[in-house]
């Protein structure tokens, strides 16, 4: 094509341009066309002792150029250090970054402060994140991938319970603000995710137990067999056994999977996975803050603040009929039996709870949203949508319940 062969064409497609203006009667209009097609697929990889296995895969896939590994103060001592050096033994560039471990440090402030370093580094667009830890991490590591140099690859690698049952499935990344939980955020969905079960041998007994709330959801929510067996099972969950927590990690990932295939974006149907967190953000939150302004030496988990969630949310959908007493009862009990808190602890009152529930959630009238169930393994429908405005009496009734 010569130069004046293009010269025309721009001169075409200038005079098109400036004839849709003519015809829109004084207003102009341009249309910028973005249509495109994704592919977020990823695989999960399952099993024992997978690190050199992780740095044998990005060897060969060549993701990236330099690899960030992204972790805590906790998880940093125990498995960052091994991954750096299999990574470098297998000839790739990597560095590690943590912040403190904890809900308390979810914080933009701790995200600009490893990104800060990361270009501090003279790292671009060529690097690869890899979120080594539980869900605080795999939450900030994901949420920095989508935003470190207009967004880059992250590769999931849980070390809880609940971060491999639940956060590092889905793509759902953020931190929190003093305005509430997650309330920061983007989707981004991972390049892979490594289940690695033999790393929930040095989880804390508390922090083991919080991470099977959420397994005990995703029965309660969409597979009532899974629950039974939760239920049946429960002696089986103190031994960590590798036959146990592989059971329970593929059955996560199949349900949690399944739900974000259908609505990814948290349209409608993805929905059902935030049953028990509108109460339990609200308590996790109090008890968080509490905790900040030193009126408490410890604070609520995510996974015991969503068990008591569960409870407060199964309980309002029994006194709305939709959920029996025996269903009620059937969860509480696996609760119990998994170690699990049920009750609000008494330094949280009902009026905080009200209250920060219906700014977390966006209130209307006076009125907040909950995802209820309808049976073991159902969730109600209101009008297509799988969640519900109730009442405030209704809510304090059930807050009173659970006490
Ligand atoms: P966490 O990340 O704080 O981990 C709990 C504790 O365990 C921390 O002290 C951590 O340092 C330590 N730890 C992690 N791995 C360890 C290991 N292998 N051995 C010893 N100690 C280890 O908490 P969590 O319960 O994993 O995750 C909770 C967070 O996940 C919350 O912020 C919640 O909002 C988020 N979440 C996100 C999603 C999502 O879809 N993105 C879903 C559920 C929960």
């Amino acid at each position: 094509m010569t130069l004046s062969t293009v010269g025309d064409l721009q001169k075409r497609s200038y005079m098109l341009i400036f004839y849709t203006c003519m015809t829109m009667q004084g207003v102009e209009h341009m249309r910028i066309s973005l249509r495109r097609e994704v592919d977020e697929s990823y695989n999960i990889v399952f099993g024992e002792n997978l690190l050199p296995r992780i740095a044998q895969d990005l060897k060969d896939t060549q993701l990236g150029e330099r690899y960030a590994i992204v972790t805590d103060s906790n998880v940093r001592e125990l498995y960052a250090e091994s991954l750096e050096n299999k990574l470098k033994d297998a000839g790739l560039a990597a560095t590690t970054f943590s912040f403190e471990a904890g809900e308390p440090n979810k914080t933009m402030e701790n995200c600009m402060k490893v990104m800060g370093e990361m270009s501090r580094l003279g790292y671009g667009r060529d690097i690869v994140i890899l979120a080594l830890g539980g869900g605080v991490v795999g939450d900030m590591a994901g949420f920095m991938a989508a935003i470190f140099n207009r967004g880059i690859p992250y590769i999931q690698i849980p070390t809880t319970v609940l971060a491999q049952a639940d956060s590092s499935i889905g793509g759902k990344t953020a931190v929190d603000t003093e305005h509430g939980k997650n309330l920061v955020g983007a989707f981004k969905q991972p390049e892979k995710v490594y289940i690695d079960i033999s790393m929930l041998s040095t989880l804390s007994s508390r922090d083991y137990v919080s991470g099977l709330a959420e397994t005990i959801k995703h029965g309660i929510i969409q597979d009532e067999e899974f629950f039974r067996y939760l239920h049946e099972n429960t002696s089986l969950m103190p031994d960590r056994s590798p036959d146990f927590l592989l059971h329970i990690a593929k059955n996560n990932c199949r349900i949690k999977g399944n739900v974000v295939e259908i609505d990814p974006h948290e349209k409608g149907f993805r929905r059902i996975l935030n049953y028990g967190h509108t109460v339990g953000h609200a308590i996790e939150k109090i008890s968080v803050d509490k905790y900040k302004r030193k009126e408490n030496n410890d604070y609520l988990s995510h996974g015991e603040a969503i068990a008591i969630g569960m409870m407060v949310a199964g309980t309002i959908a029994n006194d709305l009929g939709y959920f029996s007493k025996e269903e009620l009862a059937k969860q509480e009990q696996l609760l119990i039996a998994t170690g699990l808190p049920t009750k609000i602890p008494s330094i949280i009152s009902n009026e905080e709870v009200i209250e920060v529930a219906s700014r977390d959630k966006k209130d209307r009238n006076g009125q907040t949203r909950y995802v209820l169930p309808s049976a073991l393994g159902k969730m109600c429908k209101f009008d297509g949508v799988y969640a519900t405005y109730v009442d405030n009496e209704v809510v304090e009734y059930a807050l009173q319940q659970t006490r």
